[in-house]
């Protein structure tokens, strides 16, 4: 049962499906939590074509945000593709403010970090390494306890 009145919109097309096809998109009911790096957790609308999310809309029939999105969900279908998003591990060549990254596997970034902890732990001591927590929580409770 919908806890509020959705004045305007069509029930019959979104009714409680978690998918469904509308016209050339197909449409998936879901949540944007913590995705753009927001605290909220609005329910939204991916349009998805080609395999590929198109545009996103709030869904109407979420108690929450009632079919509303700010900027930063609206938009974010731009950070999904953008060309300049980082999906892997770089490493820098060259000097510090050179720029200049080569892309090594994920393998051989966590055996440099390693590597360059454990160079820490011996040289300094094992406190000398603190973790912190903030903004980006849903994943950074867990971190103080692993170091
Ligand atoms: S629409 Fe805005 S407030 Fe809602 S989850 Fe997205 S970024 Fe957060």
């Amino acid at each position: 049962m919908l806890t509020n009145e959705l004045e305007g919109v069509n029930k019959d097309v979104y009714k409680t499906d978690w998918q469904w096809q509308e016209g050339e998109y197909t449409v998936t009911r879901t949540n944007m939590w913590t995705a753009p790096g927001c605290h909220n957790g609005c329910s939204v609308l991916y349009y998805t074509k080609d395999g590929k999310v198109e545009k996103i809309e709030g869904d109407p029939l979420s108690p929450y945000n009632q079919g509303r999105l700010c900027m930063r969900c609206l938009d974010v279908v731009e950070t999904f593709y953008h060309p300049d998003r980082l999906k892997y591990p770089l490493k820098r060549v060259g000097e510090r403010g050179d720029n200049k990254w080569e892309r090594i596997t994920w393998d051989e970034a966590y055996d440099d970090i390693a590597e360059h902890v454990r160079a820490i732990w011996e040289d300094y001591g094992p406190e000398s390494i603190v973790s912190m927590q903030g903004t980006g929580r849903n994943i950074c409770w867990q971190t103080p306890y692993l170091s």
